[in-house]
């Protein structure tokens, strides 16, 4: 049985809507790219991950992706949470290409096809930590003791690892994507001390779901950019051009001459992925950049959106789009 905490996908969405309307010369330019590039990869990486998962009796498994829980020292997250009922495995999911070298130290080197050269700290530290912090957020909560495990999985099977010297050793923990579902089979032989029952570990899912903390979603604050510095209207469909000019019901791109009617919905959307879930005449007048209240209102009623209030106080409500309303285990 699988959990998806939190979709990563919408983050993609968010970085995307605030990639094109973050100019250009901008200075927070450069990390918006570079961390919609990271996060495309690790959507990409943890649907690797759900195919082998898939292959595990969904009776036996409870499978929860991207909890982030708190403690006294703060927030933690782990990627992929595996119940079973001799033990909890951690699968810290790492979503490195090209070759990856563990030097001496257990320090991780990966080069990319163009030579690149970038180092990575030892992830095994990073999973006892994790473990250390899961086993006390159990015993917090009164759950019986449970031997953890726990995996570094190279997502992408492509991806090529290897030891610095001949006498490095890889650590065992290490794995790639495609042996998971063996190695998690190798786990059910060993002898464990502790056992426990599918009701036990559908009250620790049940647990793990409502103390999980999504992260802020607000990308403006989390960049510390403000609503003025993004740019506003309605991108050209055919060209990208922007803005398009609203007139005689459309829109036009006075780049390319393509004229569209719904090329709005486009950038409600960011409007909505960036802002808020909600949005008045004034504020779709100033995004979209249209002059007209009576054209931004024919806009928004024609959108089917939720209408709040009367005349110059009405609010209209998008449909939410990751409701993170807390998950109930059947
Ligand atoms: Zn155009």
């Amino acid at each position: 049985m699988f959990f998806k905490l939190y979709d990563k996908q919408i983050e993609v969405m968010r970085l995307k809507a605030l990639e094109s309307r973050v100019p250009t010369h901008h200075p927070k330019k450069e990390m918006v790219v570079r961390d919609l590039k990271k996060k495309k990869s690790e959507v990409a990486g943890e649907k690797e991950l759900d195919y082998p998962l898939g292959f595990l009796d969904s009776e036996k498994y409870l499978i929860l992706h991207n909890i982030r829980l708190k403690d006294e020292n703060g927030y933690f997250q782990i990627d992929t949470l595996v119940l079973a009922s001799k033990f909890y495995l951690i699968l810290e999911v790492k979503n490195w290409q090209g070759t990856v070298i563990f030097d001496d130290n257990g320090q991780v080197i990966r080069k990319r096809s163009n030579e690149e050269e970038e180092g990575f700290p030892n992830p095994i530290p990073q999973v006892k930590t994790q473990t250390f912090r899961l086993r006390k957020w159990l015993r917090k909560h009164s759950f019986p003791e449970m031997e953890i495990e726990s995996f570094i999985v190279i997502a992408f099977p492509s991806t090529i690892v290897k030891s610095a010297h001949p006498g490095t050793r890889i650590p065992e923990q290490v794995i790639l994507n495609n042996q998971i579902h063996f190695k998690i089979l190798e786990l059910e032989k060993k002898p464990y001390n502790h056992q426990t029952s599918i009701a036990i570990l559908r009250e620790v899912a049940q647990k793990l779901l409502e103390q999980h903390t999504p992260t802020k979603s607000n990308l403006l604050q989390k960049y510390r950019l403000d609503h003025s510095e993004l740019i506003k209207g309605v991108f050209c469909p055919e060209c990208q051009f922007i803005p398009m000019i609203r007139s005689k019901y459309k829109w036009t791109c006075t780049k390319c001459g393509a004229f569209s009617r719904c090329a709005h919905r486009a950038a409600l959307e960011d409007y909505q992925l960036l802002i808020g879930n909600t949005i008045t005449n004034k504020q779709a007048r100033e995004f979209l950049l249209v002059e007209s209240p009576y054209a931004a209102k024919r806009i928004l009623q024609s959108e089917n959106l939720i209408q709040i209030g009367n005349k110059k106080g009405r609010i209209y409500r998008f449909a939410d789009k990751n409701p993170n309303s807390p998950l109930k285990l059947k």
